[in-house]
Order: structure tokens, then C-alpha cells, then sequence
């Protein structure tokens, strides 16, 4: 979809290309929306920009003018040095290979020669397993890009050529150069928070609230307040490649939200972290950022973590759906996962919500998780209907299959197959339709599938990748499995699919 007038947007840099030494062009594969809703694109082209040498310019696949031309100022992809692409869900690969093709730059590594603009790929996907992608990429960025970026700055800056560039680039710490086959690579992890710069002037689309194009959590300045979780739930990547927790003080939080409010010009605070209970003193930054006439947000809670004072300042600052996520109604299948919340802490969580003025509620599960029973199912069922049963807030159960990930403990579980899925999302569907204020929601499972597959397969997918890219959509990774003859679908269900080893073995701590 084109966007229908010129975007004018808040705090974007334009910079005059013959005074700098660097052109990074910051690409995110999918649309607009979803690339100014993440946290990484703020940090990378803030960070960039502030350096007197480097042009940050962006570029999203869908819903802008071009997806190979910058939104600053119309600059090509292919004229900058380096292009930097954020892969946050791996079926975006496709996406990222169409931009290159577009951009008229070889999508495969070994086609591309001295005068191609170097490509790196950093984000969860890549950083949890890059072999599926090692075809299409130059550098992967393993772990946290925030001081890394400027590793490769320097060095394009300082080389010869782009092949000294690339070598060069190979001897850096959680740079990943797959043509170079080291036998391992290590994972970034910044130390301290409150030491590393943080985008103040974040960009923001100048564009109505109901547009296509207004970021997933409204015009916000969004406030990394966590990295990483104190907890390790078995099948969750962040618990495990993030580690350790690490939370930024309250006073540099505090810091952080008056420069921000002043430089962005929103009126809402958006909290990022993917375990905000893990900061002591939430209740306190919450409720000192509703005092300023500040709305916020807190887009998902740890059901231990909610406090009643907390919600109140959350509801005060014009928040009204909870989101938690019990992940299965079963005690004892929750406890094997390793996500300590009880049974009470979720009722509690729910019943303090409603009594401070929360309207509706958002529940995450998952199905098929390994270990789980007919009896876990009805678990989940039990419960979402006796929140029903005891609460007048809309809710919406969003109910997932479980995807073995990469470097998490339930990395070498199978997904089940599509018959068992389907099978057990109709049970629910049918056992929750008679409830009206329940809405039921489910990522599509042909997604789920290639998700999963993506997640935990190895190089010889770089096969069907691109074949799928010709095609694109779903329709594409069902021709490129046909035509490659790789059994792509259903490879996290196959019992043999480590035969050959663990694909991302060589990544490490
Ligand atoms: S508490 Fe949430 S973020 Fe932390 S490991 Fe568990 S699922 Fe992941």
C-alpha cells in the first residue's frame, strides 16, 4: 500500500551527503507501522545520526512510497555503504530478500562485488540461529546493535574495500561473518543501561490516530525501562539470549522521560521491556510520569508484579486493557516451563484490574507446548471462562502454538503437527463460542509452521528462502518446498531434523 500523501514526520535528520563518510541505510522488512513500533529503529538511527560522519536514512518494505528509496530523501538503497536490516520475525526474510532484488543489489552473498553496499542483519531472529539466512547476508550482528553499530561504521570508514571491510569485520566480537566459518561466535550484551545514549528525539509520523500508519502503541516516546528478564521460561528466547536482566535506575529513568517529552513531541510514555516487574521501583516511575499530566502505558505485566497502586496510576494515565500472560491454565504445565505465577496471582491480577477501572483484558496461552495433556487444554479453558464467569471486562485470549526456538531450553522439542494444532485450537474455539465477551484470536497456523521451521533449521533452507521469495506469501512457501523438494512445512515436527547436528551450535555466551 503507497502511503496517499507525503509523510511529514517529527525529529526525522537529513543531512547533507557530501559532508559525511558513512551512508547507512536503516531497513526494516515489513511495513511502516511495524518498523516505527520497535525500539531498535529509534536507538540505531538516533545513534548514527548523532555522529557528525554517518547519514542514517530508512527504509520499510510496505506502506511508504518506495520501499528502495529512503523516506528522508528519496536516496536509493544501493548508494549507501552499509545497509542495515532488523529481522524481528523470521517470515520477514522474504520481505528483506524482495528489497534487496528491488534495490537492484545481488541477494545472494556471493554475487555481490566491490561496489554493492555491504549488508548486516541484527534482531532476535538472527540472533537466536542465522544459518537459514547465511545465503543473503554479509555480517550478522549477534545480541544488542546499540555500541556494535559504530564498530562497523569505523571500519567501513577505514577500509580499503569492501572485502577488507567485511574481513575486518569478522574479528569483532558478535559479528558474524558466515564466509569466514569461525567455529564460534560470541553474543552482545551491553553491561549498563544507565551509561549507554538513548534516543530523545524519537521520530514521529505526523499522521492521524485511526491512519495505517500511527505506530502500534499510538504517538509515544517509548522508555526502555528493562533488557532481558529474571526469569528463564523454557520456551522463550528473550529469557534466554537476553540474560542477565538488567533494569535502568529510576533517576536516569526519570532523566530519560522529561529530555524525552521535551525533544518528542507526544504526550504519552510508552514502557518497553519484555519483564517490567523486573524494575523495583515501576509503581514509582508509573506514578511520578502520571503527575507530570502524562499518559502511559505498560504493554504487557508479569501477573506477580501488579500491585493495586500500580494499576491505579496506570488507569490514571489512560490505560485501560491489562495484558498478561498466563500461558497455559495448568498449574503443573506452567511450573515445568518455569514460569512461576500461581493460579491466585492471575485471579488477583484480574480482579485488581477491574476494581481500578480497566475495561478490558488481554490473555496470552499457548498450545502444544511439550508435556501438555487434554487435561492441560482443559485447563486453559477452565480458566479463561471462570474470568469470564467473574469479571465483566471484555477479554480477548490470544491462543498460540508453541515454536521451539533456537538457544532456549525447548529448543530440541517438536512443534506439533498441523492436524494436532488445528485439531486442538477447534476444541477450544468450540468450548469458548458460547461466551460472548470472550474473543478469541490465533496467529494463523501456516505461519506458526514457518516460523517454527525457520527457527530451528539449518543453511540448506537458504533453498527454499529464495525460491519462496519469487513467489512471496504463504502460496510461496508451499512452491518453494514442492520445487526444492525440502519437506520445509513440516520440519520442526520431524523427529530426524537434528541429524546432522544443531545448526547454531557455534553461538555463544
Ligand atoms: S517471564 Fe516473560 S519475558 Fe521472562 S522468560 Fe518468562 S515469558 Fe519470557
Amino acid at each position: 500500500m503507497l502511503a496517499s500523501r507525503p509523510l511529514i514526520e517529527f525529529n526525522s535528520v537529513v543531512k547533507n551527503t557530501s559532508k559525511v563518510d558513512v551512508l547507512f541505510g536503516y531497513c526494516y522488512p515489513s511495513t511502516y507501522r511495524a518498523g516505527m513500533t520497535g525500539l531498535a529503529l529509534q536507538i540505531i538511527y538516533s545513534t548514527l545520526n548523532a555522529r557528525e560522519d554517518t547519514s542514517c536514512e530508512r527504509y520499510f518494505r510496505h506502506q511508504t512510497q518506495s520501499p528502495v528509496h529512503s523516506i528522508e530523501s528519496n536516496r536509493p538503497l544501493r548508494d549507501n555503504h552499509i545497509i542495515g536490516f532488523t529481522l524481528t520475525y523470521e517470515e520477514d526474510i522474504l520481505n528483506l530478500i524482495q528489497m534487496l532484488d528491488l534495490g537492484k543489489i545481488p541477494v545472494v552473498v556471493e554475487d555481490r562485488t566491490d561496489n554493492d553496499p555491504i549488508i548486516v542483519v541484527g534482531g532476535p531472529v538472527v540472533s537466536s540461529n542465522p544459518e537459514p539466512y547465511v545465503d543473503f547476508v554479509d555480517v550478522f550482528a549477534i545480541g544488542e546493535g546499540d555500541i556494535i553499530v559504530h564498530n562497523i561504521v569505523e571500519i567501513v570508514k577505514s577500509s580499503g574495500s569492501r572485502d577488507e571491510a567485511i574481513a575486518a569485520m569478522a574479528e569483532i566480537d558478535g559479528l558474524y561473518v558466515p564466509i569466514t566459518k569461525p567455529s564460534s561466535v560470541s553474543h552482545i550484551t551491553i553491561a549498563d543501561l544507565d551509561a549507554l545514549e538513548y534516543p530523545i528525539a524519537q521520530v514521529i509520523p505526523d499522521v492521524d490516530e485511526e491512519s495505517k500508519l500511527e505506530p502500534v502503541f499510538g504517538k509515544s516516546f517509548l522508555l526502555e525501562v528493562t533488557r532481558g528478564c529474571g526469569h528463564s521460561c523454557k520456551f522463550c528466547l528473550v529469557g534466554h539470549i537476553c540474560q542477565p536482566r538488567r533494569t535502568r535506575s529510576l533517576e536516569r529513568l526519570q532523566e530519560l522521560v522529561e529530555q524525552g517529552i521535551e525533544r518528542t513531541p507526544v504526550n504519552k510514555v510508552s514502557l518497553i521491556g519484555s519483564s517490567l516487574g523486573d524494575l523495583d521501583s515501576l509503581e514509582d516511575l508509573v506514578c511520578w510520569i502520571v503527575t507530570r499530566g502524562v499518559e502511559v502505558s505498560a504493554p504487557s505485566l508479569r501477573a506477580d508484579s501488579i500491585s493495586k497502586n500500580l494499576l491505579e496510576c496506570l488507569v490514571k494515565g489512560g490505560q485501560r486493557t491489562l495484558t498478561i500472560a498466563p500461558e497455559t491454565g495448568s498449574l503443573a504445565l506452567r511450573k515445568s516451563m518455569g514460569k512461576g505465577i500461581t493460579d491466585s496471582d492471575i485471579e488477583m491480577a484480574v480482579k485488581t484490574a477491574e476494581s481500578v477501572g480497566y475495561t478490558s483484558l488481554k490473555l496470552y496461552f499457548i498450545i502444544g507446548l511439550p508435556g501438555e495433556t487434554q487435561a492441560d487444554i482443559d485447563s486453559t479453558v477452565r480458566m479463561i471462562q471462570n474470568i469470564a464467569k467473574n469479571s465483566a471486562m471484555r477479554i480477548t485470549a490470544s491462543v498460540n502454538p508453541f515454536i521451539p526456538k533456537a538457544r532456549t531450553r525447548w529448543e530440541m522439542e517438536p512443534q506439533l503437527t498441523l492436524d494436532a494444532l488445528r485439531g486442538t485450537l477447534r476444541y477450544i474455539e468450540d468450548e469458548l463460542k458460547s461466551i460472548p465477551r470472550v474473543t478469541l484470536e490465533t496467529l494463523d497456523l501456516r505461519s506458526a509452521r514457518i516460523q517454527a521451521a525457520l527457527s530451528i533449521g539449518g543453511r540448506s533452507l537458504g533453498e527454499v528462502i529464495r525460491t519462496a521469495a519469487v513467489y512471496g506469501g504463504y502460496g510461496g512457501w508451499r512452491r518453494a518446498e514442492k520445487e526444492t523438494g525440502i519437506p520445509f512445512l513440516s520440519l520442526a515436527s520431524d523427529p530426524d531434523r537434528f541429524r546432522s547436528g544443531i545448526p547454531w551450535a557455534y553461538l555463544k555466551r
